[in-house]
């Protein structure tokens, strides 16, 4: 697969009333960089969806001061598209490098790619069926591996990762290849890594899906938190099941996807603006 799918945006602003992305006050712009960065002209570009994806988790609270990461699969080779250090909500498409499994970078963007992307290429290397890697670093995630509790089911939209919740204990020790490849094996076939003390792992087939994923479980997160300290029990298994098949079954993620993304076009135009 692919790319990014699913664009279904409410009426964008016509390319002709945009203006010219612009360097941000503070920014650290390499001018030769600039003149030899992708231009991106459509939302479909996986570059604008891969900016729209971080400014949506930025707007939901997972926001990861300059670390955490949005990478995607570049579709028929050993590479990947990534993000840099900096704020999610500061992500514009041309910020974005395409960097290979070996982790040369093919196509710079205009900030550097964010370093510790090597677990990125791990996954992608051993998982053909990811096409999307999410790491963040937010906080009711980050709060909740602090108690050696497992993610559960106290809020009904967690029954989205009824299973699908690996904890995850970060090993200094580790060299960056052996960490992705523990990564990958801790992981299975299943979704997110809950990180110690640290943040979250998410890995899927699109973009919108995992980004939504990510976004649910650090709301749910929230919810369990508050919920086990007034003494609160996590729901029943059978109904969880029940209402995961339905979320699934009812397309929650995608139509979760569309309404933040309407949502960007009121509240980041700069976005919007950046296309030429
Ligand atoms: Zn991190």
């Amino acid at each position: 697969m692919t790319a990014p799918r699913g664009v279904m945006v409410a009426t964008p602003t016509p390319a002709s009333a945009r203006t010219p992305p612009k360097a941000r006050a503070g920014e650290t712009v390499c001018p030769s960089i600039i003149a030899a960065s992708r231009t991106v002209t459509s939302e479909s570009d996986p570059r604008f969806q891969i900016a729209a994806a971080r400014r949506i988790l930025h707007r939901e609270g997972l926001d990861s001061q300059v670390g955490g990461h949005v990478s995607l699969r570049v579709p028929g080779e050993d590479a990947f598209l990534v993000t840099p250090f900096q704020y999610f909500d500061e992500t514009l498409p041309e910020h974005v490098s395409k960097v290979g499994f070996d982790l040369r970078v093919l196509e710079p963007g205009t900030l550097p790619a964010s370093p510790g992307i090597n677990f990125h290429a791990s996954i992608y290397a051993a998982r053909p069926d990811v096409h999307c890697v999410i790491h963040t670093h937010a906080k009711n995630m980050s709060v909740l591996s602090t108690t050696g509790v497992a993610f559960d089911v106290y809020y009904d939209y967690a029954a989205l990762l009824l299973d699908e919740v690996v904890p995850w204990t970060d090993d200094p020790n580790l060299v960056p290849s052996e960490e992705g490849d523990l990564m990958v094996a801790e992981l299975g076939g299943r979704k997110a890594l809950l990180m110690g003390h640290h943040g979250s792992l998410h890995v899927g087939d699109t973009l919108e899906r995992v980004a939504m994923e990510a976004l649910v479980m650090e709301l749910c997160a929230g919810y369990q938190l508050a919920a086990m300290a007034v003494g609160g029990k996590p729901l029943e298994r059978t109904t969880a099941e029940s209402y995961r098949d339905a979320y699934i079954k009812n397309g929650f993620r995608e139509q979760m996807w569309l309404a933040n993304y309407r949502r960007l076009l009121r509240s980041d135009p700069d976005l919007f603006a950046a296309l030429r």
